[in-house]
C-alpha cells in the first residue's frame, strides 16, 4: 500500500490534543516524518512513543523561540498550524489582554511561522501550508466571539494573500473552517459555562447535520490538503461544518 504523505516531512502545531493531535496521528499513519509542537511537553511525549511524532515543545507566542527551532529544522513538505486560542464575549467583554493574546497565539505565531519556513519551499519549489481558522470569522459572524471572529477573518486573509504571492513558487495555502468539533477544550468550555448539557446542546443545534465534528474529520480534510492529491486547490476556504454556514 501507497502512503499518502510518504517521503514528507510536516510540522503540525497544536499537535497535543485535539484536532492538532488527530492530524498528527493520521499523518504519521500515512507515512509522514511528524514534527508535532505544542507547548505540553507531556502530550507529546505520549504522542512519540504511540505514534512515532517527534515532540517539539514550544510556545508559539516566542517569535525568538520559534526562530531559534525553525533555523535548524531542515526540508519541511507541509505546515498545517492548528494552534488557537477561544476568547469569549462581545467587543464589551473584550481586554487589551484578550484581544492582543488572541492575535499573538491565533495569527502572529502564524506569520511568524510561515516567514521562517516559506524560504525553504521556496528554494525546493514546492510545499503545502494549512492554516486554521474557522466558521467563526469572514464566513460566518457568531454571537460572543467578537476577538476570536476578527483572529480568524485574519487568518483567511493572509491564507489568501499568502496563496497569491506563492503560487508561481509551487507552494499552495488553503485554511480549513470548521464549526463545532468535540475536542478537549470545547470539553472544558462546555463544563466551564456550569450549565454543561444545555451548553451542549446549543453546541449540537448550530450544526443542522445534528451532531458535533469529530476531530478525526477535520484531519482527514487537512491530510487531502497536505497531500498532492490535492495539487490544483490553493487558496481557499474549506469548510467543514455540518451544514452550520449553508
Ligand atoms: P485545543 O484547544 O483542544 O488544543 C489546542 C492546542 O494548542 C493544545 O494542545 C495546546 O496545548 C496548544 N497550545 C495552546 N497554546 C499554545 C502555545 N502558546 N504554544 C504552543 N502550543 C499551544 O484545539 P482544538 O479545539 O482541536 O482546536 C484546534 C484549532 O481548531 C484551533 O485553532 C481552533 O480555533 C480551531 N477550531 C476549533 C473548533 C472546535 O470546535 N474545536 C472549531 C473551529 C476551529
Amino acid at each position: 500500500m501507497t502512503h499518502k504523505l510518504g517521503g514528507k516531512t510536516v510540522i503540525i502545531t497544536g499537535a497535543a490534543q485535539g484536532i492538532g493531535r488527530a492530524a498528527a496521528i493520521l499523518f504519521a499513519s500515512e507515512g509522514a516524518r511528524v514534527l508535532a509542537v505544542d507547548i505540553n511537553a507531556a502530550a507529546l511525549a505520549k504522542l512519540e512513543v504511540e505514534h512515532g511524532c517527534e515532540p517539539v515543545v514550544l510556545d508559539l507566542t516566542d517569535g525568538e523561540g520559534i526562530a531559534a527551532w525553525a533555523e535548524n529544522v531542515g526540508a519541511v513538505d507541509v505546515l498545517f498550524l492548528c494552534a488557537g486560542y477561544v476568547a469569549y464575549g462581545t467587543i464589551e467583554d473584550c481586554s487589551d489582554a484578550d484581544w492582543a493574546f488572541s492575535f499573538d497565539l491565533n495569527v502572529t505565531a502564524m506569520f511568524r511561522m510561515i516567514r521562517t519556513i516559506i524560504p525553504g519551499m521556496i528554494v525546493r519549489k514546492g510545499g503545502s501550508i494549512i492554516t486554521m481558522s474557522s466558521v467563526a470569522s469572514s464566513v460566518r459572524g457568531v454571537p460572543n466571539r467578537f476577538a476570536y471572529a476578527a483572529t480568524k477573518a485574519a487568518i483567511i486573509g493572509m491564507t489568501k494573500a499568502l496563496a497569491a504571492d506563492y503560487v508561481g513558487h509551487g507552494i499552495r495555502c488553503n485554511t480549513i473552517c470548521p464549526g463545532t468539533i468535540e475536542t478537549p477544550s470545547l470539553e472544558d468550555r462546555m463544563r466551564a459555562s456550569g450549565e454543561y448539557e444545555a451548553t451542549r446542546d446549543a453546541f449540537i443545534a448550530r450544526q443542522p447535520i445534528g451532531r458535533l465534528g469529530h476531530p478525526d474529520e477535520i484531519a482527514e480534510l487537512a491530510l487531502y490538503l497536505a497531500s498532492d492529491v490535492s495539487a490544483f486547490t490553493t487558496g481557499q476556504c474549506h469548510i467543514i461544518d455540518g451544514g452550520w454556514s449553508n
